[in-house]
């Protein structure tokens, strides 16, 4: 039997999503890898009570995160079910559709046939009446991009979720998102971008910004790389990690940052910090994101991770340094 620790609270910091009303921790747990049926139950429960205990309240699903797709969100649903019942009103759980999920013209991308029965599903397997925040995926080039933000509202409207967000979605694209669904009385809540030390696009789009501009929060995915902006792989590729199981992470990709890596690794030490941490606390740096969202293997790195909130700030010297090694 599972209780929550007594001090969950005490030193997290919650930032205001955008314009809103919802505060998310600075640092949020997401089920993409880890959560499949290739993953001891036990230590999918331990990652998020560890998670819980240290004031993680958001956990961030889709409903292709597995393998196979769906098992993510049906182990969370036995955690829900077994550990964290009594704490429903003290979590904010999303999902998502937009990705390959199952067969047929229905199973993928933006129509309000695929959104909607995606949400259904995802409420099912997780045993929920409504998750906090559910999210279109990615932008559908085909379907209108009126249909997939109605299917939003709807999802909002018939209690399917509290808010609705987009992921991926560039700046022309999220700005004609943003109004459609301000017209509709359902506000877009959040963006879900991919942005880290090594991946800047955000800024270079000029994204960041307009969420600013619009009054969107922003939860940044991958913040650490995959785990390349850790110190995991400094010495080479090890057994068990991402890139040596070829899940995500090309090892070519780590073997061309793995110099730059270094460097970035020193600056964090000077800091204080373990490269992870220095890689969380620069995505949330002043003028930076609303919450980080990780990914672990193992309730010791979300333990690691949590400890970049003890130094959110860095000198313009060593902005400058990191700035200079990321384009090298
Ligand atoms: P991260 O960049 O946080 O990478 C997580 C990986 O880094 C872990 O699996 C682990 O690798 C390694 N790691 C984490 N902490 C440490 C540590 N302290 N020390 C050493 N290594 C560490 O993000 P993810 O790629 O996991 O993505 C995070 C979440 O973002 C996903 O779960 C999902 O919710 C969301 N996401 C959203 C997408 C979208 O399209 N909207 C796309 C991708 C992700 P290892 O497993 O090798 O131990």
């Amino acid at each position: 039997m599972y209780t929550a620790a007594e001090n969950r609270y005490d030193l997290m910091p919650y930032r205001r999503c955008g314009n809103s009303g919802l505060k998310l921790p600075a640092i949020s747990f997401g089920l993409w890898h880890n959560f499949g049926d290739d993953t001891p139950h036990a230590t999918k429960r331990a990652m998020c009570q560890t998670a819980f205990d240290l004031g993680i309240t958001h956990f961030d699903l889709a409903n292709n995160y597995g393998p196979p797709p769906g098992s993510a969100e049906t182990a969370f649903g036995e955690i829900l079910k077994t550990d964290f019942r009594p704490y429903r009103d003290e979590l904010i759980i999303s999902s998502k559709a937009g990705y390959d999920m199952w067969g047929g013209p229905y199973g993928e991308w933006g129509s309000r046939k695929y959104v909607i029965a995606s949400c259904d599903q995802s409420l099912k397997r997780m045993g929920l009446d409504y998750v906090d925040i559910f999210y279109s995926h990615r932008f559908d080039p085909e379907t209108p991009l009126e249909e997939t933000m109605m299917a939003l509202d709807h999802i909002v409207r018939s209690g399917r979720a509290l808010y609705v967000g987009i992921s991926s979605y560039g700046t022309q694209r999220t700005r004609e998102a943003h109004a459609i669904l301000k017209e509709l009385g359902t506000p877009c809540l959040i963006h879900q971008p991919s942005y880290n030390i090594l991946n800047r696009w955000v800024e270079t789009d000029g994204l960041k910004t307009a969420l600013k501009d619009l009054g969107i929060g922003s939860i940044a995915f991958v913040p650490l790389a995959q785990g390349l902006l850790t110190n995991k792989y400094l010495n080479g590729i090890p057994a068990g990690s991402r890139a040596a199981q070829d899940k995500s992470l090309d090892p070519s990709v780590v073997e061309m940052a793995i110099e730059s890596v270094k460097k970035l690794n020193d600056i964090a030490a000077a800091r204080g910090q373990t490269l992870a941490q220095m890689s969380i606390a620069w995505v949330l740096r002043e003028g930076g994101i609303t919450s980080a969202l990780i990914g672990a293997s193992k309730p010791s790195q979300i333990i690691d991770c949590v400890g970049a909130i003890k130094n959110l700030d860095f000198t313009a010297a060593e902005l400058a340094a990191i700035d200079a090694i990321s384009e090298e």
